[in-house]
This record gives structure tokens, sequence and C-alpha cells, in this order.
């Protein structure tokens, strides 16, 4: 296995590259690809950047250039529903791409000539981020995000959210375009701006994925606030130690072969 780790923003990643044993980097359409051992498990970590052809273009170029098996996203997300807080975890069960609308042509979020709106990231990659994410709040979590930070951003009993993980090229910082798209898209835990094109391109490739998100705002007016500092003080912890518990648990038991066909 070759595990692709992509995130869109430096600080979410930055402690990976360093936990990296004989990281080599190699620059490729303006972006850097690290490739080394990360607890033993054969990676490439790569910044996709924001928005959703940016993370088609390095999942991609992860695929057919560098040769991965398999892709996780790890980052940050709006919370999708009420009850989604922020300090939760979220992982994508389906991702769709709120923005796609070619209606009345093909059905409002289908993308066109595929006949799909939902795209479904690897269910064995998914169970091992979920667990990682559960055993790390758990486990990890108290020592891992200050009582200063844990305070500031109200973080009390975080949980884990499977559900559907919607994506498209804008910060969702809007009460009333939210409310439209949660009644719209049944299940909605998280807006963001790159899952649902990774698992597009995963699918077209016949690349096992799995997404992961840390709920950093509300996505609403409010969602600026703070960004970067819950990015680099609690995010990337969060991306860092799940991520160490799935590298770790993927050495001790590989994944079985995936019923995911390959693409052409
Ligand atoms: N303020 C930031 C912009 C980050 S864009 C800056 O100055 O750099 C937001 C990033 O976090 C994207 O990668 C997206 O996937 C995710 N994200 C977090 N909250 C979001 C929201 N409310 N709407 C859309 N994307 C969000």
């Amino acid at each position: 296995m070759r595990l692709g780790i992509i995130s869109a923003l430096y600080e979410e990643q930055q402690g990976l590259v360093e936990a990296m044993r004989g990281p080599a980097k190699l620059i490729h359409g303006m972006r850097e690809y690290w490739a080394g051992s990360l607890w033993e498990i054969d990676a490439v970590c790569v910044l996709s950047r924001i928005g959703k052809v940016a993370a088609a273009m390095t999942a991609t170029t992860l695929v057919e250039k560098f040769g991965v098996t398999h892709i996780l996203f790890t980052g940050v997300a709006g919370a999708g529903d009420k009850t989604v807080r922020v300090g939760d975890i979220v992982v994508a069960e389906a991702l769709v791409q709120h923005d796609m609308d070619a209606s009345p042509l093909f059905p409002r979020f289908e993308v066109p000539l595929t006949g799909l709106s939902h795209f479904q990231p690897d269910q064995q990659l998914s169970l091992r981020l979920s667990r990682a994410a559960h055993d790390f709040l758990e486990l990890d979590f108290l020592d891992a995000i200050s009582e200063g930070e844990r305070h500031t951003f109200r973080l009390a009993q975080p949980r884990v959210h499977r559900g559907l993980v919607a994506s498209g090229d804008q910060f969702m910082d809007d009460r009333e375009r939210l409310d439209g798209l949660n009644k719209a898209l049944p299940g909605l835990v998280a807006v963001e701006m790159e899952g649902a094109a990774v698992a597009q391109v995963c699918y077209e490739l016949g690349v096992p994925c799995a997404v992961l998100r840390t709920i950093s705002d509300n996505a609403n007016e409010n969602a600026a606030t703070d960004f970067m500092r819950f990015v680099k003080s609690v995010a990337a912890q969060y991306a860092f130690h799940i991520t160490r518990r799935v590298c770790r648990e993927l050495k001790e038991a590989p994944l079985q072969p995936s019923s995911v066909s390959a693409g052409t």
C-alpha cells in the first residue's frame, strides 16, 4: 500500500511531514509532494491548496505520478447541521458537490454524465478512520489540546459523526445559504471545499479514499473568527494523532483488497 495524504492548508499537515522518516521532496505542478515513511507506512503528503479544482488535480497527480493506492484527506470544515459542533470530527460516508447544478438538463447536484451526485468513500478505510477518531477523543484529546484552547473553543465533549459532506468553491459563512443546503441534502454533517472533488477522482480512477474533517466553525457569519488559530492549535493536533493511529493500525492489520474496481 502507498498512502496519499492530502490537506488544503499548510498548518494542517506540517506535523505529519515533520514526522516522516526519510522524507524526499518533489515539486510538481506547483505543489510539494513529500514521500517517505509515516509510522512504517509508505506515504506521500501534499497540500492541495483550497477548492475543488486544486484538490482534483492533486488527487490525480498522487495516483498517476506517485502511484498511491489509497488517499486520505484530512482538514477542517464548517458544521453542516446544528447537532454538529466546533471540535467535533466528521468522517464522510458520502460526498456531494453542492455547487454542481446543471438543471434542468440533469438533476441538481448530479455530476453530468456520471449519473451520480453522491460519491462513496471506501468503507474499510473510513471505518478505520472513525475508529481512530474515537480513540483519539478518548485517549489523546486531553493531552493533545491544551486546557486554554479547550476553553477558548468550548471543546467540552467532542463527538465523531459519520454522514454526508458537501464540497463547493465557496467558504460558507451565511446561515440562510447553509439552511437551504441542509434542507436539500438530508444527512448533511459538514461543508468544505475539496472532499467531493477528491472522491470523484478516486471513484473514476478506482482508488479507495476516505475523508476526515475537524469542525472549525458553524458555517455562519462568525465562521472566519479565530479560524487560523483553531487550525493551528486544534485541528492540526487532531489530524496528526488520528493519522498516526490510522497508520499504526494499517501496519498491524493491513486492509483487505478493496472491492473498488480499477479505472481504465
Ligand atoms: N480564512 C482562510 C480560508 C480558508 S478556506 C484563509 O485565510 O486561509 C477554508 C478551508 O477550510 C477550505 O480548505 C475548506 O475545505 C475548509 N472550511 C472550513 N470551514 C469552511 C466553511 N465554513 N465553508 C467552506 N469551507 C470550509
